[in-house]
């Protein structure tokens, strides 16, 4: 190959546009959805990561992204398709861990980003984890019971190339439970022809799955919440509580803060909204969810419009559904003085700013939903172990695992004058490049 005369020989011309940090050209540097908020996350943190900085463009793309497609039989004889996804977007510190959402508006760039937020969530609790999730564009509403194992076998068959307990762990997400957890589990060892508990996090007790997994990640938002209003003098004991999300995040969170003598005031989920400002039963409504699907319909309760959610008078607002909930055009609605992210990304950086402003104490995603991935972190051990813990030692080691990171990032929010948000990102980024760092690049 002959070079230009005026390069240096074996170092050939170069457009320097191919070799910028400039994004891959599947993603979308104008991208609205939740991964567009995801890097703007990342560039708000940038500045406080000192030399680490050096490798953020990292964090700007995702490991691996697999996009799969899911046939299956449906009842009727007929062959239906659905698109299914799995991100890797970081495991310099350690496998992907993170979940599998089924839902109709499921899309690689959502799964991208939770991706990405799992690996700063795994790495602000500090289990050895880097950050994974899945989906599959399905309404598991919509198939029987015999087509949503078809969807999960086929599914997991195909993302079979990823995943393994020493690689990628799955766990339960939006509309996933301990039972498509089994079937994942069975699929995966089916293929490899083991019995290997430890692939999946999230499973049966009788499956490997562990004591206090399934109402984790609401005991952390709980245990979290109440650390929270006692650094800014609310009394839970007396509080309102509004939740939007009454599924597994919201429902256990909701029944601690009632058994600690909160209101829950309000509660809107798919089906609807419901409000009664003397407080909700909160068992009785678990069990009309259980047997109905939704909190409408309610009888001890009022509905509520949906948009009127965001106006209701409450002192703790929880919302545990989905992306993208509260922004600019409600922020300023909100009368909660502190908000505990159950969900995923719910809160735009425009909103965040408006709280802010406003005074409202953030409590983000990254951290106060991690007790889920912390005990899915006990449950792989313990099944690594085949030795398993007592319930009340599970729970201990979730409370001092997010005590200790909170008491950290409470910390470091206060050293550098930032939300709770960009502290949580301070430390899981410096974290991750460190590891980054100490790896070097291969090859
Ligand atoms: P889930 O399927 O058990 O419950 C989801 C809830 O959200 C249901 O009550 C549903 O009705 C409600 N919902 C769905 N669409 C809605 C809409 N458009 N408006 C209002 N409510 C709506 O799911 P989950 O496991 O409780 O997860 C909820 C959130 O918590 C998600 O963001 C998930 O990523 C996050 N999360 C879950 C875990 C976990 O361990 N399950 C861990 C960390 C974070």
């Amino acid at each position: 190959m002959s070079h230009p005369p005026d390069s240096q020989p074996g170092t050939p011309a170069r457009n320097p546009a191919l070799f910028s940090s400039a994004l891959p050209s599947y993603l979308k540097p104008d991208d609205l959805g939740p991964w567009g908020i995801y890097l703007q996350q990342v560039d708000r943190v940038t500045p406080y990561l000192g030399r680490l900085s050096r490798w953020v463009d990292t964090l700007k793309r995702p490991k691996r992204s697999l996009i799969v497609d899911v046939p299956i039989h449906l009842d009727d004889g007929s062959v239906a398709h659905f698109e299914g996804y799995r991100v890797q977007h970081n495991t310099s510190r350690g496998p992907g861990k993170g979940g599998v959402r089924f839902h109709q508006n499921v899309t690689l760039s959502e799964v991208m980003a939770l991706a990405a937020w799992m690996s700063i969530k795994n790495a602000a609790v500090n289990v050895p984890y880097g950050g994974a999730k899945g989906g599959v564009r399905v309404d598991p509403r919509q198939l029987s019971l015999g087509e949503l194992e078809r969807v999960t076998r086929r599914y997991t068959s195909e993302i079979g190339i990823l995943i393994g307990p020493n690689k990628d762990i799955p766990a339960p997400d939006v509309n996933t439970n301990e039972q498509v957890m089994a079937w994942m589990m069975d699929t995966y060892s089916m293929n490899e022809g083991t019995t290997t508990t430890g692939v999946v996090t999230g499973k049966p007790l009788d499956l490997g799955g562990s004591l206090g997994r399934r109402e984790a990640t609401g005991r952390g938002v709980f245990t979290l919440g109440l650390e929270a209003a006692r650094l800014i003098g609310l009394d839970v004991a007396s509080a309102r509580v509004a939740l939007q999300g009454f599924g597994n995040v919201g429902g256990v969170a909701a029944q601690l803060f009632a058994h600690a003598g909160a209101q829950v005031v309000a509660v809107q989920d798919h089906g609807g909204c419901i409000y009664r400002a003397g407080g909700l039963d909160v068992p009785a409504l678990l069990a009309h969810v259980a047997h109905c699907g939704s909190v409408a319909d309610f009888a001890a309760a009022e509905p509520l419009a949906n948009d009127a959610f965001w106006d209701v008078p409450c002192d703790i607002l929880i919302p545990a559904a989905l992306e993208q909930q509260i922004t600019a055009a409600n922020a300023g609605r909100i009368q909660a003085r502190l908000i505990i992210e159950g969900a995923n990304g719910p809160t735009t950086p425009q909103a965040d700013d408006i709280l802010h402003e406003r005074g409202v104490l953030v409590l983000p995603d990254v951290i106060a939903n991690a007790g889920g991935v912390t005990v899915s972190y006990f449950e792989w051990v313990q099944d690594f172990s085949s030795f398993f813990w007592s319930e009340d030692e599970v729970n201990e080691r979730l409370m001092k695992v997010m005590k200790g990171a909170f008491a950290t990032i409470w910390q470091v929010a206060q050293q550098h004058r930032v939300s709770l948000r960009t502290a949580t990102f301070i430390v899981a980024c410096s974290r991750i490049l460190h590891a980054r760092d100490l790896r070097g690049l291969y090859p």
